[in-house]
């Protein structure tokens, strides 16, 4: 009963129902209008004709012809009465007995028991004031008006009923759309997200619904996919380490060792064990910066949060021999300090991973743009790994990367953290002359 089709439906109902209540309040009306305006027209050339005759021998003698006399015999139903000032002088036959009320306008009044019309015409005779008034019983009338109004009650309650069902045919047509749009939800499950489609091709209205829709499944499938890369590429990182460790247990089990061969042994399951739960940290890092609604937010220096990050990323610039430089006057940001100093030591650290020993990184401070670059002298990145270097776990050139260090998160990681800033990074870079990458705070 909450259903939209039934609320159409009864508000259908509703307004047939007053645009015809009001049609045939208006038509009822307009016919007794009618009726009645043509009885009080021949009720008055009726009084003007008895009148005339009045006004012919000076209201002395009442002669009336044979038809007026038959007219208004004993058993009719038409009447007149003659009245000087306010007395009765004269009366049809009809009335013989009993007198019509003297009214000073058109009236219908009720006289035997029945509906009698009176018209009163007023008029004078030397200087004497006369009014006739011609009446006539108009029961029959009334009961062709009250046939007429039972015949319209009844057209009006079957053009409702017709115009109802009219109605429900609308607004079947009008759900139908509807209907097809949630068979496909409804049908929806993460295995047919990519197939699922609402046909566009429906009503104006319900266009840029079928629209939003598709596009909201393009961007669950979109979502899902990612999910499943993500799992299926954790797994795989996972599974490295983990056959490294299930492999040195296998092989120290399988027979009586030396104890450096034990040592050794231990010593690859804790760094495999150490860079599983490196994979683990970093990730449990990137979920909780995902799921990061409100950030602690602070007037940030930039220039003191590089500085920072260098200091931390010191004993590497210093085993690597590398040369870096601070440029520009600092500027300040709202930003969460924690987070902000994680891009930086994130670039600042892939600026010496993939620099050359003896290499150069320069830093770059626009503070009237709010930027800064970050240019090393490394190996660069071609330029078909360049759109993926954000992807989770991508590393380019695995033959290199091996060498490197790394767990392809550290990027994902940067871009996620500048978004929550609403800030933008870009990378640009030329194999073997080095990488610049740019922030727009
Ligand atoms: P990781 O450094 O742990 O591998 P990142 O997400 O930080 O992961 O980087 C993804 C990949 O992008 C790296 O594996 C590397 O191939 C490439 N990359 C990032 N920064 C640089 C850089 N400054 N110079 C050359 N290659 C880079």
């Amino acid at each position: 009963m909450n259903s939209i089709k039934f609320r159409l439906f009864v508000y259908y109902c509703a307004i047939s129902f007053v645009i015809f209540g009001i049609l045939g309040v208006f038509l009822y009306f307009s016919l007794e209008d009618i009726v009645l305006k043509s009885i009080d027209n021949a009720l008055m050339t009726k009084a003007k004709a008895i009148a005339t005759l009045i006004s012919e021998d000076e209201g002395i003698n009442f002669k009336f012809s044979d038809e007026i006399l038959k007219e208004y015999s004993k058993h009719s139903k038409h009447y007149f009465q003659i009245i000087q000032g306010q007395k009765i002088i004269e009366k049809s036959e009809s009335l013989k007995g009993e007198s019509l009320p003297i009214l000073k306008e058109v009236k219908t009044v009720t006289f035997k028991n029945e509906p009698v019309r009176i018209v009163p015409f007023s008029f004078k005779i030397n200087n004497k004031q006369f009014t006739i008034e011609c009446a006539q019983d108009i029961d029959d009338k009334i009961d062709l008006l009250q046939t007429y109004l039972g015949i319209l009650s009844i057209a009006i309650v079957v053009a409702i009923i017709l115009s109802a069902f009219g109605g429900l045919i609308v607004v079947n047509a009008m759900l139908k759309p509807l209907k097809k749009i949630s068979l496909t939800i409804s049908k929806l499950s993460e295995s047919n997200l990519s197939k699922s489609h609402i046909d566009e091709n429906v009503a104006n209205e319900l266009k840029p619904l079928a629209i939003a829709f598709n596009k909201t499944f393009a961007r669950l499938d979109n979502v899902f996919n990612k999910q499943k890369q993500f799992v299926a590429d954790v797994s795989h990182e996972l599974k490295t380490p983990l056959s490294v460790i299930l492999m040195e247990t296998e092989m120290a089990l399988r027979k009586q060792r030396k104890i450096d061969d034990y040592i050794n042994t231990i010593d690859q399951i804790k760094n495999s064990a150490l860079h599983m739960k490196n994979i683990i940290d970093t990730l449990l890092k990137l979920i909780s910066i995902e799921n990061t609604k409100l950030l602690e937010k602070k007037t940030c220096d930039i220039k003191e949060i590089i500085k920072k990050s260098i200091f931390l990323s010191k004993q590497q610039l210093d085993k690597r021999n590398i040369d870096l430089k601070i440029n520009g006057e600092t500027f300040f940001i709202e930003a969460d300090e924690t987070l902000i100093t994680e891009v930086f030591l994130n670039l600042i650290d892939n600026s010496i991973k993939y620099n050359k020993e003896f290499g150069i990184i320069d830093i770059n401070i626009d503070a009237s743009k709010k930027i800064v670059e970050i240019i090393d002298s490394g190996i660069g990145i071609e330029k078909e790994a360049l759109d993926k270097i954000f992807d989770k776990f991508y590393r380019a050139d695995p033959s290199r990367s091996k060498t490197i260090e790394g767990l392809g998160l550290g990027l994902s990681l940067v871009k996620e953290i500048l978004e929550l800033h609403k800030s933008k990074i870009k990378v640009e870079s030329k194999p073997n002359i080095g990488t610049k990458v740019t922030i727009y705070f």
